[in-house]
């Protein structure tokens, strides 16, 4: 079968400690054509972060160890992960929660259960456009 979204599959780092949810999400994202890497906590993060830095990363607010609002403080405070973009995913419904991680440095945020029909689009819509492809032809001249 080839790959829907071909080429403009995307890099995105899971970090999510609850194994089915990790799954599910791995699975709708490399259905539309993203490669997607994992963590369960904030440590293993941090080690994904440091061998390549992905176009996006979603993240369980609640993780075991360093939370998830911590975590994403402390990406902000390095200047290498200052704009990248961070979806906050959690199950917390309550009312204010989406301010919280917005105000926290969250750049968007999926509410868990996340709908398996549209997800990949959520998230889509959350990515930075795609770099320019290396070889693509010469650069269109903005007047
Ligand atoms: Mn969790």
């Amino acid at each position: 079968m080839a790959e829907a979204a071909g080429d403009a599959g995307r890099d995105v780092l899971i970090i999510e400690d609850n194994r089915q949810n990790l799954e599910l999400v791995q699975f709708l994202l490399e259905e539309a054509g993203h490669r997607v890497r994992s963590a369960g906590d904030a440590r293993g993060a941090r080690a994904e972060l440091e061998r390549q830095v992905p176009d996006l990363v979603l993240m369980d607010m609640q993780l075991p160890g360093t939370d998830g609002l911590e975590l994403v403080a402390e990406l902000r405070g390095d200047r290498r992960f200052r704009h990248l973009p961070i979806v906050a995913l959690t199950a917390h419904a309550l009312r204010g929660d989406r301010e919280r991680f917005l105000a926290g440095g969250c750049d968007g945020y999926i509410a868990k259960p996340i709908d398996v029909a549209t997800f990949a689009l959520q998230v889509e819509a959350l990515m930075p456009p795609a770099r320019p492809v290396a070889g693509a032809g010469p650069a269109p001249v903005i007047e």
